[in-house]
């Protein structure tokens, strides 16, 4: 796509720092490093979110996800590694291209994500359960 910026990263048409590249998946660092090591996982194809990934892409990403986590670990060895991935802008997604953070974390490093847990009764949990399985493809 031609206005995107991570599909200009992809072709090389705009500088990015790279980690890992194969043939589906690029990891390069995050320009905003919410902490040192803070890497996205982009898809290489233009693919806006989640719902655009085939079954080979959302592996290949995990995959990817999963030895970059080990680098990290190994060069940084953070206290904790939290993997984000936003679709659409009520999830706080600022670039519309599929990527997913994995950002290493420490104690009171300032990043937040609030989590308004509910904590319905079991009925309500079936209830969502039988909708979202009556809308598996
Ligand atoms: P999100 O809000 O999940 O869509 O994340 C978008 C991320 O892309 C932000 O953390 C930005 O810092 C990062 N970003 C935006 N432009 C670039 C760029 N040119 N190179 C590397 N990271 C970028
Ligand atoms: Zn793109």
């Amino acid at each position: 796509m031609s206005d995107c910026v991570f599909c200009k990263i992809v072709a090389g048409q705009i500088p990015s720092t790279k980690v890992h590249e194969d043939g589906l998946t690029l990891a390069f660092m995050d320009i905003g490093q919410v902490n040192p090591g803070h890497m996205l996982v982009a898809v290489k194809p233009h693919v806006e979110n989640i719902y655009g990934l085939d079954d080979k892409s959302a592996a290949a990403v995990f995959q990817t996800a999963a030895r970059v986590a080990r680098a990290l670990r190994k060069a940084y060895a953070p206290e904790g590694v939290t993997l984000y991935q936003a679709n659409g802008a009520a999830a706080g997604q600022t670039v519309y291209h599929f990527h997913l953070h994995i950002v290493p974390r420490y104690d009171k490093d300032g990043m937040h994500l609030t989590w308004p847990s509910k904590n319905p009764p079991r009925e309500q949990l079936e209830a969502s359960a039988a909708r979202l399985r009556a809308a598996l493809e």
